[in-house]
């Protein structure tokens, strides 16, 4: 890596990929190049060997059986399969669906797509943690409602939404349940005895393999139907067609074990990391605010506005490290983040939000530079602001 590049911390918009998993994923580009679905010689008997292997290893994540995983090319497109797939599916039983106003824009997009085909959505909101109520769901669902999807962790301000209280209201009502885990995989427990989802969908490049390559969690008993998305060869039990990428599998299959078998260890490295932040930054700095709720978070997140500066001029300003402003889908635009819009923050601490994500290769000199560099900053601009009174610390009124 280059000196001069910046301290990634923005492993919620990727990840890179760990040089345990690319290792296994080397003979599957040149030697082991086979079509997992040529079977007539070893090399696309030992190519399907693999992907089986892979398919085992992300159904371990969540304790599926490996009959359950279908391949995608990643999140946007497993939950394009789930939502549209069933919707389309159990259209006859009803046209009305439920999300959340905080989904990630794969979600957002197909369910917007969706309300031009004649059905109804209704949208959720979260409160000032950024989460949904279980009351506000139920008093939502409807006799024609066939799906309702909530994702598990937020992708910009890392909160955790009550999965097992979702999922038990959907039984209960017999309506189908789809979770987007895109950031949620080895963070947040999603094993399917306790949270009883239909549909879940995974991505790899969030979890430390390539780009390009995703799973869907897909319920056997009872059956979920879906109606598909990819037409042509009838891969994937005729739910997603097209040649499998076998690295990219074997990526996605390595990475996942990897990341299950370090999730303990990982978890409270990180959050000491995360205290250290944020004990930090709050012992230095006046007037910050962490975005969503402290309690019901991963500690791989921290989102936090900042009184009195603008978000550009911070963003600029932070040359020693990669971060994100809200999501890293949005920041090409200067509207204020939809999510921090929805946990009610008005349009300047919107503005002025700090994604800081963290992952497998950061240390604790990564977090001294970041708390280094973001003190710096923020009294440097402050200073210069013109709503800000630097003798008080406080905003002026
Ligand atoms: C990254 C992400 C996606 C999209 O995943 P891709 O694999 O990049 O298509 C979807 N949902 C969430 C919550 C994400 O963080």
């Amino acid at each position: 890596m280059p000196t001069s590049y910046p301290v990634y911390l923005d492993y919620a918009a990727t990840t890179p990929i760990d040089p345990r998993v690319l290792e296994q994923m080397m003979p599957w580009l040149t030697t082991h190049f086979g079509n997992p679905a040529s079977n007539t010689h070893a090399y696309g008997w030992d190519a399907e060997e693999a992907v089986e292997k892979a398919r085992a290893q992300v159904a371990a994540v969540i304790g599926a059986h490996p009959k359950e995983i279908v391949w995608t090319s990643g999140a946007t497109e497993s939950n394009n399969l789930a939502i549209k797939g069933a919707a389309l599916a159990y259209a006859d039983k009803g046209k009305h669906l439920i999300t959340v106003n905080t989904e990630h824009k794969a979600v957002l997009d197909t369910f917007a797509y969706l309300q031009t085909q004649g059905f109804e959505v209704t949208y959720l909101p979260v409160n000032a943690e950024g989460l949904i109520s279980i009351e506000q769901l139920r008093a939502a669902l409807r006799p024609d409602t066939t799906l309702v999807s909530v994702m598990a962790v937020n992708n910009e301000i890392g909160v955790v939404q009550d999965l097992a209280g979702i999922a038990a209201l959907c039984v209960e009502h017999d309506v189908l349940f789809h979770v987007d885990a895109a950031q949620a995989v080895a963070k947040v427990d999603l094993h399917i005895d306790r949270i009883p989802v239909d549909l879940m969908s995974f991505s790899g490049h969030k979890v430390y393999a390539p780009k390009g390559i995703g799973a869907l969690y897909v319920r056997r008993k009872p059956r979920v139907r879906l109606a598909a998305q990819i037409h042509g060869g009838g891969h994937e039990r005729g739910y997603r067609s097209g040649t499998l990428a076998t690295h990219q599998i074997v990526g996605m299959g390595a990475a996942f074990a990897l990341a299950q078998s370090e999730q303990l260890t990982e978890t409270a490295r990180v959050t000491q990391l995360q205290q250290r932040l944020w004990a930090g930054l709050t012992e230095a700095l006046p007037a910050l605010y962490l975005n969503g709720s402290a309690e019901h978070r991963v500690p791989y997140n921290l989102n936090i506005s900042f009184a009195g500066i603008e978000g550009e001029a911070l963003m600029m300003s932070l040359q020693r490290l990669a971060v994100s402003s809200g999501s890293a889908c949005s920041s090409a635009s200067l509207e204020p983040s939809y999510v921090l819009t929805a946990i009610g923050r008005e349009p300047q601490l919107a503005h002025s939000a700090l994604r800081i994500s963290l992952g497998r290769q950061t240390t604790e000199a990564d977090i001294d530079v970041a708390l280094d560099e973001i003190i710096t900053q923020v009294r440097r601009l402050r200073e210069l602001s013109p709503v800000w009174d630097s003798q008080t610390n406080t905003l002026i009124a």
